[in-house]
């Protein structure tokens, strides 16, 4: 089932970002991001828990298809995958200059992302 949050979830993952999967299918894993659900603290990862989807033929005479989509996973299956030290890490949060949060690399420090 399906649960959305009331307030949406302060996630450690965004778009774009590389990940690792801990667990289930495709454990050991990496895929990019490619959506954030932060209502339901999910994230959907790019070729990561593929799913048949069947599609119903357009047009009159055309056989409906089967296409593979990535279906989205529960955010604490994954764990990102640090730019600098390419290794799964934990994630701190600080505040830049201008008081925006950057997030940092637990494992080697350096900062996740852009500084600009
Ligand atoms: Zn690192």
């Amino acid at each position: 089932m399906r649960k959305k949050l009331e307030k949406p979830l302060r996630m450690k993952i965004r778009t774009g970002d590389t990940v690792m999967v801990l667990s289930g299918k495709d454990r050991g894993k990496r895929g990019r991001v490619i959506r954030v659900m932060p209502r339901e603290n999910r994230v959907v990862v790019e070729g990561i828990n593929l799913a048949w989807k069947h599609q119903k033929p357009r047009l009159a005479g055309q056989k409906g298809t089967k296409i593979q989509i990535p279906a989205p996973l529960f955010a604490s299956k994954v764990m990102l995958v640090c730019p600098h030290c390419d290794k799964p890490t934990r994630v701190a949060r600080v505040r830049g200059e201008e008081g925006r949060l950057f997030r940092v690399c637990k494992r080697c420090n350096e900062m996740i992302d852009a500084t600009k």
